[in-house]
Protein backbone atom coordinates (compact mmCIF):
# COMPACT_ATOMS: atom_id res chain seq x y z
CA UNK A 1 0.00 0.00 0.00
CA UNK A 2 2.78 2.46 0.32
CA UNK A 3 3.31 2.86 -2.99
CA UNK A 4 -0.27 3.43 -3.83
CA UNK A 5 -1.40 6.29 -1.07
CA UNK A 6 -4.89 6.53 -3.20
CA UNK A 7 -5.67 3.62 -3.10
CA UNK A 8 -7.26 1.25 -0.50
CA UNK A 9 -6.63 -2.13 -1.77
CA UNK A 10 -4.60 -1.73 -4.87
CA UNK A 11 -4.28 -4.68 -6.18
CA UNK A 12 -8.01 -5.13 -6.31
CA UNK A 13 -8.49 -1.48 -7.33
CA UNK A 14 -5.86 -1.94 -10.05
CA UNK A 15 -6.80 -4.57 -11.91
CA UNK A 16 -6.27 -4.42 -15.60
CA UNK A 17 -9.69 -5.62 -17.78
CA UNK A 18 -8.13 -9.26 -18.94
CA UNK A 19 -7.62 -9.60 -15.05
CA UNK A 20 -10.94 -8.83 -13.90
CA UNK A 21 -12.54 -11.17 -16.12
CA UNK A 22 -9.92 -14.32 -15.02
CA UNK A 23 -10.88 -13.28 -11.50
CA UNK A 24 -14.43 -13.26 -12.33
CA UNK A 25 -15.13 -16.01 -13.94
CA UNK A 26 -13.13 -17.91 -11.03
CA UNK A 27 -15.12 -16.66 -8.35
CA UNK A 28 -18.13 -17.03 -10.54
CA UNK A 29 -17.40 -21.10 -10.87
CA UNK A 30 -17.21 -21.10 -6.78
CA UNK A 31 -20.17 -19.06 -5.76
CA UNK A 32 -22.21 -21.42 -8.48
CA UNK A 33 -20.96 -24.25 -6.40
CA UNK A 34 -21.66 -22.63 -3.56
CA UNK A 35 -25.28 -21.71 -4.84
CA UNK A 36 -25.59 -25.47 -4.61
CA UNK A 37 -25.87 -25.41 -0.74
CA UNK A 38 -29.02 -23.22 -1.06
CA UNK A 39 -32.27 -25.24 -1.49
CA UNK A 40 -33.64 -22.83 -3.48
CA UNK A 41 -30.75 -22.66 -6.01
CA UNK A 42 -30.65 -26.83 -6.15
CA UNK A 43 -34.13 -26.44 -7.08
CA UNK A 44 -33.69 -23.57 -9.50
CA UNK A 45 -30.33 -25.32 -11.56
CA UNK A 46 -32.38 -28.71 -11.30
CA UNK A 47 -35.55 -27.05 -13.28
CA UNK A 48 -33.18 -25.02 -15.78
CA UNK A 49 -31.63 -28.72 -16.41
CA UNK A 50 -28.45 -26.59 -15.53
CA UNK A 51 -25.25 -28.04 -13.73
CA UNK A 52 -22.49 -25.64 -12.14
CA UNK A 53 -20.14 -27.49 -14.13
CA UNK A 54 -22.03 -25.63 -16.99
CA UNK A 55 -20.41 -22.59 -16.54
CA UNK A 56 -17.19 -22.24 -18.48
CA UNK A 57 -17.22 -18.77 -19.36
CA UNK A 58 -18.67 -15.24 -18.44
CA UNK A 59 -20.78 -16.03 -21.27
CA UNK A 60 -22.46 -18.65 -19.68
CA UNK A 61 -23.69 -16.85 -16.48
CA UNK A 62 -26.43 -16.15 -19.27
CA UNK A 63 -27.52 -19.40 -18.86
CA UNK A 64 -28.94 -18.91 -15.38
CA UNK A 65 -32.10 -18.30 -14.57
CA UNK A 66 -32.82 -14.53 -12.49
CA UNK A 67 -33.13 -13.92 -9.03
CA UNK A 68 -36.05 -11.87 -8.48
CA UNK A 69 -37.13 -9.54 -5.01
CA UNK A 70 -40.21 -12.19 -5.82
CA UNK A 71 -38.32 -15.05 -4.85
CA UNK A 72 -36.33 -13.86 -1.93
CA UNK A 73 -40.43 -13.31 -0.63
CA UNK A 74 -41.40 -16.81 -1.29
CA UNK A 75 -38.20 -18.26 0.44
CA UNK A 76 -38.84 -15.79 3.31
CA UNK A 77 -36.87 -15.40 6.09
CA UNK A 78 -34.05 -18.00 5.28
CA UNK A 79 -34.66 -20.35 2.31
CA UNK A 80 -32.31 -18.96 0.30
CA UNK A 81 -29.51 -19.66 2.94
CA UNK A 82 -26.54 -21.72 1.40
CA UNK A 83 -25.22 -21.99 4.96
CA UNK A 84 -26.36 -23.10 7.93
CA UNK A 85 -27.88 -20.66 10.56
CA UNK A 86 -25.87 -20.92 13.02
CA UNK A 87 -22.71 -19.52 10.95
CA UNK A 88 -24.62 -16.61 10.00
CA UNK A 89 -24.23 -13.69 12.56
CA UNK A 90 -26.27 -10.81 11.41
CA UNK A 91 -29.88 -10.29 9.29
CA UNK A 92 -30.59 -6.71 7.74
CA UNK A 93 -34.21 -6.79 6.10
CA UNK A 94 -34.93 -4.21 2.97
CA UNK A 95 -36.42 -1.37 4.14
CA UNK A 96 -39.32 -2.03 1.96
CA UNK A 97 -39.91 0.82 -0.12
CA UNK A 98 -41.67 -1.36 -2.91
CA UNK A 99 -43.54 -4.17 -0.27
CA UNK A 100 -43.04 -6.35 2.15
CA UNK A 101 -39.56 -6.55 3.62
CA UNK A 102 -36.72 -9.43 2.96
CA UNK A 103 -34.01 -10.80 4.38
CA UNK A 104 -30.55 -11.64 4.12
CA UNK A 105 -27.96 -13.26 6.13
CA UNK A 106 -24.62 -12.46 6.70
CA UNK A 107 -21.72 -14.84 7.87
CA UNK A 108 -18.74 -12.74 10.07
CA UNK A 109 -16.76 -13.20 6.61
CA UNK A 110 -19.63 -11.39 4.49
CA UNK A 111 -19.36 -8.35 7.20
CA UNK A 112 -15.57 -8.44 6.84
CA UNK A 113 -15.75 -8.50 2.94
CA UNK A 114 -18.19 -5.81 3.01
CA UNK A 115 -16.53 -3.58 5.78
CA UNK A 116 -13.27 -3.79 3.78
CA UNK A 117 -15.43 -2.64 0.52
CA UNK A 118 -16.59 0.33 2.00
CA UNK A 119 -13.63 1.06 3.27
CA UNK A 120 -12.27 0.91 -0.18
CA UNK A 121 -15.23 3.34 -1.31
CA UNK A 122 -14.18 5.77 1.41
CA UNK A 123 -10.84 6.28 0.84
CA UNK A 124 -11.33 6.36 -3.31
CA UNK A 125 -12.82 9.72 -2.57
CA UNK A 126 -9.81 10.69 -0.14
CA UNK A 127 -11.59 9.88 3.43
CA UNK A 128 -8.39 9.46 5.59
CA UNK A 129 -8.30 8.53 9.48
CA UNK A 130 -8.00 12.16 9.85
CA UNK A 131 -11.04 12.37 9.20
CA UNK A 132 -14.38 12.53 11.50
CA UNK A 133 -17.33 10.94 9.94
CA UNK A 134 -20.37 11.47 11.20
CA UNK A 135 -23.35 9.09 9.73
CA UNK A 136 -26.77 10.28 9.15
CA UNK A 137 -28.05 7.16 9.00
CA UNK A 138 -30.68 5.32 10.78
CA UNK A 139 -29.00 2.22 12.54
CA UNK A 140 -30.83 -0.80 12.33
CA UNK A 141 -32.29 -2.83 9.76
CA UNK A 142 -31.45 -0.13 7.08
CA UNK A 143 -28.02 -0.80 5.64
CA UNK A 144 -26.90 2.56 5.47
CA UNK A 145 -26.17 2.77 8.94
CA UNK A 146 -24.22 -0.56 10.26
CA UNK A 147 -22.79 -0.77 6.47
CA UNK A 148 -21.07 2.73 6.71
CA UNK A 149 -19.95 2.43 10.23
CA UNK A 150 -17.93 -0.50 9.97
CA UNK A 151 -16.27 1.21 6.60
CA UNK A 152 -15.13 4.00 8.23
CA UNK A 153 -14.36 2.39 11.63
CA UNK A 154 -11.88 -0.05 8.66
CA UNK A 155 -10.38 3.68 7.49
CA UNK A 156 -9.63 4.52 11.11
CA UNK A 157 -12.00 7.56 11.15
CA UNK A 158 -13.19 9.02 14.35
CA UNK A 159 -16.60 7.80 13.83
CA UNK A 160 -19.72 9.92 14.95
CA UNK A 161 -23.09 7.28 14.85
CA UNK A 162 -25.39 10.30 15.04
CA UNK A 163 -27.99 8.10 13.54
CA UNK A 164 -30.94 9.90 12.24
CA UNK A 165 -33.28 13.13 12.70
CA UNK A 166 -32.73 15.35 14.67
CA UNK A 167 -31.09 17.88 12.63
CA UNK A 168 -30.21 20.49 15.42
CA UNK A 169 -28.15 17.65 17.51
CA UNK A 170 -26.72 16.96 14.51
CA UNK A 171 -25.33 19.88 13.47
CA UNK A 172 -24.03 20.32 17.29
CA UNK A 173 -22.24 17.23 16.56
CA UNK A 174 -20.70 18.87 13.14
CA UNK A 175 -19.66 21.89 15.07
CA UNK A 176 -18.54 20.40 18.12
CA UNK A 177 -16.30 17.50 16.70
CA UNK A 178 -15.15 18.84 14.08
CA UNK A 179 -16.80 16.52 11.60
CA UNK A 180 -15.24 16.30 8.23
CA UNK A 181 -17.42 14.12 6.36
CA UNK A 182 -21.25 13.33 6.47
CA UNK A 183 -23.76 10.51 5.16
CA UNK A 184 -26.65 11.30 4.00
CA UNK A 185 -29.53 10.77 2.10
CA UNK A 186 -29.53 13.41 -0.44
CA UNK A 187 -33.19 14.65 0.57
CA UNK A 188 -31.56 14.89 4.25
CA UNK A 189 -28.52 16.79 3.17
CA UNK A 190 -30.70 19.49 2.15
CA UNK A 191 -32.75 19.77 4.94
CA UNK A 192 -29.55 19.64 7.22
CA UNK A 193 -28.71 22.70 5.30
CA UNK A 194 -31.88 24.53 5.89
CA UNK A 195 -32.06 23.75 9.79
CA UNK A 196 -28.65 25.32 9.65
CA UNK A 197 -29.76 28.64 8.56
CA UNK A 198 -32.55 27.97 11.12
CA UNK A 199 -30.01 27.84 13.82
CA UNK A 200 -27.60 30.34 11.84
CA UNK A 201 -24.69 27.96 11.43
CA UNK A 202 -22.75 28.97 7.77
CA UNK A 203 -21.20 25.64 7.11
CA UNK A 204 -18.34 27.60 5.03
CA UNK A 205 -17.55 29.54 8.80
CA UNK A 206 -18.71 27.32 11.17
CA UNK A 207 -17.96 23.83 10.56
CA UNK A 208 -14.92 21.58 8.67
CA UNK A 209 -17.09 20.21 6.25
CA UNK A 210 -15.90 19.08 3.12
CA UNK A 211 -17.18 15.50 2.07
CA UNK A 212 -20.60 14.44 1.98
CA UNK A 213 -21.60 10.91 0.80
CA UNK A 214 -24.87 11.09 -0.52
CA UNK A 215 -26.87 8.26 -1.95
CA UNK A 216 -29.88 5.33 -1.58
CA UNK A 217 -32.73 7.63 -3.05
CA UNK A 218 -32.33 8.83 -7.00
CA UNK A 219 -31.48 12.29 -7.25
CA UNK A 220 -30.15 14.31 -10.21
CA UNK A 221 -26.85 15.92 -11.03
CA UNK A 222 -28.50 19.66 -10.08
CA UNK A 223 -29.73 18.39 -7.26
CA UNK A 224 -25.88 16.71 -6.31
CA UNK A 225 -24.69 20.40 -7.03
CA UNK A 226 -27.31 22.04 -4.95
CA UNK A 227 -25.96 20.36 -1.84
CA UNK A 228 -22.64 20.78 -2.87
CA UNK A 229 -22.96 24.34 -3.28
CA UNK A 230 -25.28 24.75 0.24
CA UNK A 231 -23.01 23.03 2.42
CA UNK A 232 -19.21 23.90 0.68
CA UNK A 233 -18.65 19.96 -0.11
CA UNK A 234 -17.80 17.73 -2.89
CA UNK A 235 -20.47 15.09 -2.47
CA UNK A 236 -20.13 11.44 -4.04
CA UNK A 237 -22.95 9.36 -5.17
CA UNK A 238 -23.20 6.21 -3.39
CA UNK A 239 -24.85 3.02 -4.56
CA UNK A 240 -26.18 -0.04 -2.61
CA UNK A 241 -28.66 -2.32 -1.82
CA UNK A 242 -29.65 -4.49 1.09
CA UNK A 243 -29.85 -7.37 -1.58
CA UNK A 244 -25.97 -6.66 -2.45
CA UNK A 245 -25.21 -5.97 1.48
CA UNK A 246 -26.25 -2.49 1.42
CA UNK A 247 -23.83 0.76 0.68
CA UNK A 248 -20.45 0.03 -0.84
CA UNK A 249 -21.35 -1.89 -4.46
CA UNK A 250 -20.45 1.09 -6.72
CA UNK A 251 -19.60 4.51 -5.38
CA UNK A 252 -17.98 7.91 -7.34
CA UNK A 253 -14.37 8.14 -7.06
CA UNK A 254 -12.79 11.61 -6.88
CA UNK A 255 -13.60 12.63 -10.67
CA UNK A 256 -17.55 12.39 -10.17
CA UNK A 257 -18.22 10.90 -13.29
CA UNK A 258 -20.15 7.82 -12.75
CA UNK A 259 -19.85 5.05 -9.48
CA UNK A 260 -17.39 2.32 -9.92
CA UNK A 261 -18.96 -0.98 -9.48
CA UNK A 262 -16.51 -3.14 -7.89
CA UNK A 263 -16.10 -6.27 -10.03
CA UNK A 264 -13.95 -8.22 -8.27
CA UNK A 265 -17.28 -8.24 -5.83
CA UNK A 266 -20.27 -7.95 -8.25
CA UNK A 267 -20.68 -9.13 -11.85
CA UNK A 268 -22.97 -6.50 -13.80
CA UNK A 269 -25.47 -7.10 -16.52
CA UNK A 270 -27.67 -4.07 -18.00
CA UNK A 271 -30.74 -5.84 -19.45
CA UNK A 272 -33.96 -4.91 -21.73
CA UNK A 273 -36.36 -5.01 -18.51
CA UNK A 274 -39.44 -6.53 -20.93
CA UNK A 275 -36.99 -8.86 -22.89
CA UNK A 276 -34.49 -9.93 -20.64
CA UNK A 277 -31.79 -9.59 -23.07
CA UNK A 278 -28.47 -7.58 -22.74
CA UNK A 279 -28.49 -3.85 -24.37
CA UNK A 280 -26.62 -2.61 -27.16
CA UNK A 281 -23.39 -1.45 -24.86
CA UNK A 282 -24.10 1.95 -23.03
CA UNK A 283 -27.30 1.74 -23.70
CA UNK A 284 -29.74 2.38 -20.30
CA UNK A 285 -31.82 -0.74 -18.95
CA UNK A 286 -32.48 -2.49 -15.93
CA UNK A 287 -29.23 -3.55 -13.59
CA UNK A 288 -28.69 -7.09 -12.99
CA UNK A 289 -25.87 -8.19 -10.26
CA UNK A 290 -24.25 -11.30 -9.54
CA UNK A 291 -22.52 -11.42 -6.38
CA UNK A 292 -19.25 -12.85 -6.14
CA UNK A 293 -17.65 -12.96 -2.59
CA UNK A 294 -21.32 -13.40 -0.97
CA UNK A 295 -21.00 -16.93 1.88
CA UNK A 296 -24.35 -16.85 3.98
CA UNK A 297 -26.65 -15.38 0.58
CA UNK A 298 -24.95 -15.80 -3.18
CA UNK A 299 -27.24 -13.94 -5.24
CA UNK A 300 -26.80 -14.86 -9.07
CA UNK A 301 -28.56 -12.51 -11.90
CA UNK A 302 -30.41 -10.44 -9.39
CA UNK A 303 -33.19 -8.21 -11.10
CA UNK A 304 -32.71 -4.70 -9.24
CA UNK A 305 -34.77 -2.94 -11.12
CA UNK A 306 -32.87 0.14 -10.80
CA UNK A 307 -32.45 1.55 -14.32
CA UNK A 308 -28.95 2.58 -15.64
CA UNK A 309 -26.00 2.53 -18.01
CA UNK A 310 -22.37 2.03 -18.20
CA UNK A 311 -20.46 4.78 -19.50
CA UNK A 312 -18.03 3.99 -21.36
CA UNK A 313 -14.18 4.99 -21.66
CA UNK A 314 -11.03 5.18 -18.96
CA UNK A 315 -11.76 6.83 -15.54
CA UNK A 316 -8.47 8.86 -15.04
CA UNK A 317 -8.58 7.51 -11.37
CA UNK A 318 -6.54 4.28 -12.84
CA UNK A 319 -9.56 2.32 -12.15
CA UNK A 320 -11.12 0.19 -14.59
CA UNK A 321 -14.10 -1.03 -12.86
CA UNK A 322 -16.94 0.25 -14.94
CA UNK A 323 -18.61 3.08 -14.05
CA UNK A 324 -22.41 3.10 -13.79
CA UNK A 325 -24.26 6.23 -14.25
CA UNK A 326 -26.65 7.87 -12.51
CA UNK A 327 -29.01 6.01 -11.63
CA UNK A 328 -32.31 7.07 -14.30
CA UNK A 329 -34.97 5.66 -10.95
CA UNK A 330 -36.45 2.12 -10.42
CA UNK A 331 -38.71 0.54 -13.54
CA UNK A 332 -41.48 0.32 -10.85
CA UNK A 333 -41.42 3.79 -10.14
CA UNK A 334 -42.06 4.75 -13.59
CA UNK A 335 -45.50 7.05 -13.73
CA UNK A 336 -47.68 6.32 -16.99
CA UNK A 337 -49.85 9.43 -17.13
CA UNK A 338 -52.25 9.09 -20.09
CA UNK A 339 -50.04 6.52 -21.86
CA UNK A 340 -46.90 8.75 -21.60
CA UNK A 341 -44.06 7.31 -19.66
CA UNK A 342 -42.53 9.37 -17.03
CA UNK A 343 -39.71 9.32 -14.33
CA UNK A 344 -39.60 11.26 -11.40
CA UNK A 345 -35.98 12.36 -11.67
CA UNK A 346 -37.00 13.89 -15.33
CA UNK A 347 -39.14 16.42 -13.08
CA UNK A 348 -36.51 16.86 -10.39
CA UNK A 349 -33.81 17.93 -13.15
CA UNK A 350 -36.33 20.15 -14.44
CA UNK A 351 -37.42 22.22 -11.04
CA UNK A 352 -33.71 22.05 -9.93
CA UNK A 353 -32.89 24.73 -12.55
CA UNK A 354 -34.81 27.40 -11.03
CA UNK A 355 -32.74 28.72 -8.10
CA UNK A 356 -36.16 30.60 -6.84
CA UNK A 357 -36.82 26.56 -5.67
CA UNK A 358 -35.81 24.60 -2.60
CA UNK A 359 -35.14 21.12 -2.85
CA UNK A 360 -38.43 19.75 -1.81
CA UNK A 361 -41.40 18.78 -3.66
CA UNK A 362 -43.84 16.14 -4.55
CA UNK A 363 -45.66 14.66 -7.45
CA UNK A 364 -49.50 14.16 -7.00
CA UNK A 365 -51.28 12.17 -9.47
CA UNK A 366 -55.19 12.32 -9.32
CA UNK A 367 -58.45 11.61 -10.80
CA UNK A 368 -61.02 14.83 -12.02
CA UNK A 369 -64.06 13.91 -13.57
CA UNK A 370 -62.32 10.64 -14.82
CA UNK A 371 -59.59 12.29 -16.23
CA UNK A 372 -56.15 11.98 -14.65
CA UNK A 373 -53.63 15.00 -14.09
CA UNK A 374 -50.41 15.62 -11.92
CA UNK A 375 -49.69 18.47 -10.01
CA UNK A 376 -46.36 19.63 -8.54
CA UNK A 377 -46.13 21.11 -5.68
CA UNK A 378 -42.63 22.51 -4.92
CA UNK A 379 -41.45 25.07 -2.11
CA UNK A 380 -40.10 28.48 -2.79
CA UNK A 381 -36.82 29.36 -1.36
CA UNK A 382 -38.37 32.79 -0.20
CA UNK A 383 -42.13 33.40 -0.32
CA UNK A 384 -43.37 36.88 -1.93
CA UNK A 385 -46.62 37.83 -2.00
CA UNK A 386 -45.78 39.51 -5.68
CA UNK A 387 -48.58 37.96 -7.27
CA UNK A 388 -46.84 38.77 -10.84
CA UNK A 389 -43.61 37.09 -10.38
CA UNK A 390 -45.62 33.70 -8.63
CA UNK A 391 -47.19 33.67 -11.63
CA UNK A 392 -44.91 34.29 -14.40
CA UNK A 393 -42.36 31.80 -12.69
CA UNK A 394 -45.42 29.11 -12.51
CA UNK A 395 -46.30 29.49 -16.15
CA UNK A 396 -41.86 29.22 -16.71
CA UNK A 397 -42.18 26.06 -14.97
CA UNK A 398 -44.64 24.48 -16.31
CA UNK A 399 -43.57 25.15 -19.98
CA UNK A 400 -40.01 23.59 -18.91
CA UNK A 401 -42.24 20.79 -17.48
CA UNK A 402 -44.30 20.49 -20.44
CA UNK A 403 -41.25 20.23 -22.53
CA UNK A 404 -39.28 17.06 -20.52
CA UNK A 405 -42.42 15.19 -20.00
CA UNK A 406 -44.48 15.95 -22.73
CA UNK A 407 -48.29 16.65 -20.48
CA UNK A 408 -48.66 19.61 -18.66
CA UNK A 409 -49.11 19.38 -15.19
CA UNK A 410 -50.55 22.01 -12.30
CA UNK A 411 -47.88 23.70 -10.56
CA UNK A 412 -48.29 24.91 -7.04
CA UNK A 413 -45.42 26.98 -5.08
CA UNK A 414 -45.96 26.54 -1.79
CA UNK A 415 -43.82 28.51 1.38
CA UNK A 416 -41.00 26.55 2.59
CA UNK A 417 -41.40 23.58 4.93
CA UNK A 418 -45.19 22.94 4.08
CA UNK A 419 -44.79 19.71 2.11
CA UNK A 420 -44.17 16.55 5.10
CA UNK A 421 -40.65 15.52 5.81
CA UNK A 422 -40.32 12.38 5.69
CA UNK A 423 -37.17 10.73 8.57
CA UNK A 424 -35.97 7.73 5.70
CA UNK A 425 -36.36 8.10 2.06
CA UNK A 426 -37.86 10.91 0.37
CA UNK A 427 -41.51 10.58 -0.80
CA UNK A 428 -41.58 12.00 -4.57
CA UNK A 429 -44.74 10.84 -5.69
CA UNK A 430 -48.22 10.37 -4.29
CA UNK A 431 -50.90 8.08 -6.27
CA UNK A 432 -54.30 9.23 -6.00
CA UNK A 433 -55.80 8.20 -8.76
CA UNK A 434 -58.93 5.97 -8.87
CA UNK A 435 -58.06 4.25 -11.74
CA UNK A 436 -54.35 3.42 -13.07
CA UNK A 437 -53.29 3.53 -16.50
P1 LIG B 1 -35.47 -0.64 -0.40
O1 LIG B 1 -35.38 -1.50 -1.62
O2 LIG B 1 -36.52 -1.04 0.52
O3 LIG B 1 -35.44 0.83 -0.70
P2 LIG B 1 -32.65 -0.58 0.11
O4 LIG B 1 -32.23 0.27 1.24
O5 LIG B 1 -31.96 -1.85 -0.10
O6 LIG B 1 -34.14 -0.89 0.39
O7 LIG B 1 -32.62 0.31 -1.18
C1 LIG B 1 -31.97 -0.03 -2.36
C2 LIG B 1 -32.48 0.81 -3.48
O8 LIG B 1 -32.26 2.19 -3.23
C3 LIG B 1 -31.81 0.55 -4.78
O9 LIG B 1 -32.33 -0.58 -5.41
C4 LIG B 1 -32.09 1.84 -5.53
O10 LIG B 1 -33.40 1.83 -6.08
C5 LIG B 1 -32.04 2.89 -4.46
N1 LIG B 1 -30.71 3.51 -4.45
C6 LIG B 1 -29.68 3.21 -3.66
N2 LIG B 1 -28.62 4.01 -3.91
C7 LIG B 1 -28.99 4.85 -4.90
C8 LIG B 1 -28.35 5.90 -5.62
N3 LIG B 1 -27.11 6.29 -5.36
N4 LIG B 1 -29.05 6.51 -6.59
C9 LIG B 1 -30.31 6.13 -6.86
N5 LIG B 1 -30.97 5.18 -6.24
C10 LIG B 1 -30.33 4.52 -5.26
ZN1 LIG C 1 -12.52 6.74 -11.32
Amino acid sequence: MANYPEYFNPDMELLTRPEIEALQLQKLKKTVEHCMNSAFYRQRFAEAHLKPEDIKSLDDLRRIPFTTKQDLRNTYPFGMAAVPLEQCVRLHSSSGTTGNPTVILHTQKDLDMWANCMARCMWMVGLRPTDVFQNSSGYGMFTGGLGMQYGAEKVGMLTVPAAAGNSRRQIKFITDFGTTAVHAIPSYATRLYEVMQEVGVDPRRDTKLKTLLIGAEPHTEEQRRRIEEMLGVKAYNSFGMSEMCGPSVAFECQYQNGMHIWEDYYIVEIVDPETLEPVPEGEVGEMVLTTLNREAMPMLRYRTHDLTRILSGPCPCGRVHKRLDRMKGRSDDMIILKGVNIFPMQIEQVLMQFKELSSQYLITLYTTDDNDDMRVDVELNEMTDDYNFLQNLTRQITLRLKDEILCTPKVKLLPKGTLPQQEGKAVRVKDERKHFA
